[in-house]
């Protein structure tokens, strides 16, 4: 049969082919980066069709996004030709739920065209369930009971099922407000993102005939990145599996990124238990990167200890080395890339051209995208950002520019309007309107109706007296932008602080919050380059509009999370710096499982590389117009030597790839990437010092990292030291030039010694 009116099975290795012939049964397929799964997932489909094993919509294929789906569908489409007589069921976990769970609606209390919540609304509605329940939403905020919520419906736990060790939240009554919140959803005849897949696991576990029709319907289950598949997504399948157990799993243990929001590696080792006899094939060929890149993304990966473990080989070219670079600072960092983007495109080093769509720059942090957006847009380079809202277009920077603009302009309404009940000053609606009638009727600004009101004492209690605050708030930021001296990077810090705003994202227990927060202090960030606040409003419209939609080819820039299962042949990994990446918040837990995830999202970053990899960090980064020394990822130390190229520092030699030179690391394979190599570089060396000349305030560690620069280290055990991040310390230890210290107050920690000054300085 095989190859006969098969072509797409000629392009397959028979690891692959073995994959795509094993039609019936349970099969799960284990393999690395790059070798063909998906290709292979896709191919199966085909196959199936081909051979008339089913009709379409008697295949059910899950895909991880939406994005992914679409790429699936014309894969198909073009394996198919025009035979097609409809497609198969394809999508996400999300999009099929939707798809079921319109047909069954009324099985769980819904009518068929029940409406999708989105975030606002829940968080609308779960504050009015809190404050109904007499319970201090200071305390326990909307938001941390919106996460809580989400993580059951995850585990597949209706509100009878939460186990009580869970319910201590909100005074003891977590699980009675879940319940209030699914019985309020039902009125509203509305669902949220997490009921789509529940509620279709509750009605197929309930009405036993729903079920078995779907399970007869569906003959051929096949799943992509099954390794980040959750508890309640995991038992949708086994149900829907269970007649004709013909399913088709494809996953990467080294890939599972998403345990923070639930996913169970451990669904891919129950697999053989739920489904014996099941057939596990294992691909080991990677048919997208290159020889240096697979090596080093292995070498990565082999830090992990919690591993199933397989083998990658690749029969391509060893290519280019990965590239490694260490910059001055953040924008010294979004410079080089945006050079590089361009010197790629136009062709450089012997490589033939990459245009724009092939090139990508996967971050750790969606914060870090802002310092990529605004260089591009300065040197007109099209980006898209792929994930996510823009920078300026989220919804705290937004929040955080509307203080600006009333302090700018303070007759700005619509900015009055955003701000002037965020955070909560007890002036709702009703008082709004108060103020809206008395700015109309006077023909004024509504700050100018606020001052009415305050001066009319319109408004008692609590409300008229942040009124006040309010209005001299403003009053007093308004006054600060017309001395013609301001620092306006202090005065936008100034009116973070007084507003509440930045304290109002302190406050917050929510996932979300230190994001928002790093996001504000990348909005401070981002002022550095102007003169005033003015100058800086001006340039941020000028962005909104200048969209460079229409421009053909674009670099992408998304996060690390966003590009699992895609491939570029050219991949930008800036910011590799312990606390960004891996974050601060791996490194802080106990326990490795937080750093293993950030290194499997290390791993994904790398292998999505085809040609050429540079991986970048900064030596610097600014927080709140203040340095932070920031110290190489420690992933960097575990970079495999003989496959990394460290490149010395950006236009001190010229720039371009002539600055490329070699440290002379040795030929063991083993051997990893030290940090000292990259500090002691000559094009390290030299940028440092070109920096200490530079006539910007200098970090105090930075000068003395200048000066040590050649030092191992000039300590012994017992000396005092100073960190500028930790704080004063004993050292304990001293190993080549790296000291373990025992802070005062932040604790045993390993720094390299430059970063240290002798306390008695
Ligand atoms: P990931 O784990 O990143 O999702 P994957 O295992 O799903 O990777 P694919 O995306 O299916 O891998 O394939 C990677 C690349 O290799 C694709 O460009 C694909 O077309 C190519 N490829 C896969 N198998 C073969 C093959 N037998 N011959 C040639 N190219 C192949
Ligand atoms: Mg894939």
């Amino acid at each position: 049969l095989a190859g006969r009116g098969a072509p797409y099975l000629d392009d397959l290795n028979p690891a692959q082919r073995a994959a795509v012939e094993a039609l019936d049964g349970p099969v799960l397929m284990l393999a690395g980066a790059g070798t063909g799964k998906t290709k292979a997932l896709t191919s199966r489909i085909v196959h199936l069709l081909n051979l008339s094993k089913a009709r379409p919509n008697e295949i059910l294929a899950v895909t991880f996004t939406n994005k992914a789906a679409r790429e699936m569908k014309m894969r198909v489409g073009r394996l198919l030709g025009e035979v097609a007589e409809g497609m198969p069921w394809m999508g996400t976990f999300h999009s099929l739920s939707v798809k079921i769970l319109r047909r069954h609606a009324e099985l769980v209390g819904l009518k068929p065209n029940f409406t999708i919540l989105d975030t606002d609304d829940q968080l609308r509605l779960l504050k009015q369930l809190i404050s109904a329940a007499n319970i201090d939403e200071k305390r326990w905020p909307a938001r941390l009971l919106a996460s809580l919520i989400d993580g059951w419906k995850n585990r597949a736990l209706t509100p009878d099922r939460v186990p009580s060790s869970d319910a201590s939240a909100y005074n003891n009554r977590g699980t009675e407000l879940y319940e209030a919140y699914q019985d309020r959803l039902k009125t509203l005849n509305a669902v949220d993102f997490g009921d789509l897949l529940l509620h279709c696991v509750t009605i197929f576990q309930k009405h036993e005939d729903v079920l078995a029709q779907y399970q007869r319907w569906f003959r051929y289950i096949l799943v992509d990145e099954y390794q980040d598949t959750n508890v309640c997504q995991y038992l949708w399948l086994r149900l829907l599996a269970q007649a004709h157990k013909n399913i088709c799993c494809v996953g990467d243990d080294d890939q599972s990124i998403y345990g923070w929001r639930g996913a169970e590696v451990g669904n891919i080792l129950r697999f053989e238990k739920d489904f014996p006899g099941a057939q596990v094939i294992r691909l080991e060929q990677n048919y997208r990167s290159t020889a240096h890149i697979l090596a080093a993304a292995s070498g990565i990966i082999a830090a992990n200890k919690g591993r199933l473990g397989k083998t990658l080989w690749t029969a391509g070219e060893p290519g280019e080395k990965v590239r490694l670079i260490g910059h001055w600072d953040g924008e010294e960092e979004a410079r080089w890339i945006g050079e590089e983007v361009e010197a790629i495109q136009r062709g450089t080093r012997g490589m033939d051209p990459i245009d724009l769509n092939r090139q990508a720059i996967l971050v750790r942090a969606s914060h870090q995208m802002r310092a990529f957006e605004d260089r591009f847009l300065t040197i007109g380079l099209p980006y898209r950002v792929i994930g996510g809202p823009r920078f300026y277009e989220r919804q705290e920077i937004r929040d955080a520019m509307a203080y600006f603009r009333l302090a700018v302009s303070p007759d700005d309404d619509l900015a009055f309007e955003r701000v002037i009940n965020l955070p909560k000053r007890g002036l709702g609606d009703k008082a709004q309107a108060d103020i809206q009638r008395l700015a109309r009727g006077a023909g004024v600004s509504l700050l100018d109706g606020a001052r009415e009101a305050v001066a009319k004492s319109t408004f008692g209690g609590k409300g008229g007296a942040q009124l006040r605050a309010f209005v001299e708030g403003v009053d007093r930021w308004h006054l600060a932008t017309l001395h013609p001296e301001y620092d306006h990077i202090r005065l936008a810090e100034t009116i973070l602080e007084e507003s509440g705003y930045t304290e109002m994202w302190q406050n917050d227990k929510t996932p979300e919050a230190p994001g928002r927060l790093d996001n504000l202090k990348e909005l401070v960030k981002a002022l550095e380059q102007f003169d005033n606040l003015q100058g800086f409003l001006e340039h941020v419209s000028l962005i909104m509009d200048n969209e460079t939609e229409g421009a053909e080819e674009k670099v992408t820039i998304m996060t690390l999370h966003a590009a699992k299962g895609l491939e570029f042949p050219v991949i930008f990994l800036p910011g590799w710096e312990d606390g960004l990446f891996p974050s601060q918040r791996s490194m802080d837990e106990s326990g490795l499982k937080g750093l293993e995830e950030e290194r499997r999202l290390a791993y994904v970053g790398i292998t999505r590389a085809e040609e050429l990899c540079t991986i970048s960090f900064a030596s610097n980064r600014r927080v709140y117009g203040q340095w932070q020394s920031q110290l190489p990822s420690r992933f960097i130390d575990e970079l495999p030597a003989d496959h990394v190229e460290v490149l010395t520092a950006p236009g001190l030699y010229g720039g371009g790839y002539g600055a490329a030179a070699s440290v002379g690391f040795g030929s063991n394979l083993e051997e990893r990437v030290s940090k000292a190599d990259v500090y002691n570089s000559p094009g390290w060396r030299r940028m440092q010092e070109q920096a200490s000349h530079r006539p910007m305030a200098q970090p105090r560690e930075a000068r003395h990292m200048v000066i040590d620069a050649e030092a191992v280290s000039p300590y012994v055990l017992g000396d005092r030291v100073f960190h500028q991040k930790f704080g004063y310390g004993e050292i304990m230890a001293i190993e080549g030039d790296k000291l373990d210290i025992e802070f005062d107050h932040a604790g045993a920690k390993k720094v390299v010694a430059r970063w240290v000054v002798p306390a008695d300085q």
